[in-house]
């Protein structure tokens, strides 16, 4: 779809999130993936339709949430709508500190390769605290990469923002997930593994048998939850 620069479009966001990064995070999907890499689990969380949100919108949704460090943008390839995410950040950090970890299906090097050309693609990279680069590869899905769906993913510091505690967070064993249930909502946050996944699927299919809403689900880059709206959204 064409990218403007000040509307995006997600699958969803959430506002709290302890499993996509260092701290308490907001995080955010952007809608839609012009790769299909096999074995991507963003088809269980893309919603059937993108909902647009003007940046401006977003950026109060976000500037709201005082308790969150920063945000997670996954999708979906956040780097295919390059210039709304990084006019979203910059909206955000007008008016607040805010981290930024993004997750790309691309690598560092083609993304930096991209933005000799692409001015969106450089304000992203130039907003961008922690760079999550390359495709989901099911044969490198080893289960215990923390915060990555395989193990050939790169955890990149694009400023100093989180020195230190890089450690703590990345290069260490085990995947994190959260199931959250709100009312007649469920979302799977964080990079699940095969058990969690499990998990969830079996939930939203007890909700679907007994008609009590319907399911929608996807992943993003790295296998990175999804949602259940159990009423439709
Ligand atoms: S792994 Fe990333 S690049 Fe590949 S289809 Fe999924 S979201 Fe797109």
């Amino acid at each position: 779809m064409p990218e403007s620069a000040n509307i995006l479009n997600i699958s969803r966001y959430t506002e709290r999130t302890q499993a996509l990064g260092p701290f308490t995070r907001s995080a955010l999907w952007v809608w839609g993936c012009s790769r299909s890499c096999d074995g991507c689990i963003y088809r269980l969380d893309r919603t059937p339709e993108s909902r647009a949100f003007d940046i401006e919108e977003l950026a109060d949704i976000f500037c709201a949430i005082s308790d969150a460090e920063g945000i997670t943008i996954s999708g979906g390839e956040p780097f295919e709508q390059a210039s709304a995410a990084a006019a979203m950040l910059r909206a955000i950090r007008s008016r607040r500190d805010y981290g930024a970890i993004i997750y790309s299906g691309f690598t560092h090097e083609e993304l930096k390769g991209e933005a000799k050309a692409d001015a969106g693609v450089r304000a992203l990279l130039e907003e961008t605290d922690i760079l999550i680069d390359g495709p989901y590869i099911a044969a490198l899905d080893d289960g215990i990469t923390p915060y990555r769906g395989s193990s050939n993913q790169r955890v990149i510091q694009c400023s100093s923002r989180y020195d230190g505690i890089i450690e703590r967070y990345y290069n260490v064993t085990g995947r994190k997930a959260e199931i959250k249930i709100s009312g007649r909502r469920a979302e799977l946050n964080g990079v699940p593994s095969k058990a969690a996944i499990d998990a969830w699927q079996s939930l939203i299919e007890k909700y679907a048998a007994r008609g009590e809403g319907k399911t929608a689900g996807r992943c993003p880059t790295p296998r990175k939850g999804g949602s259940a709206p159990l009423d439709p959204v």
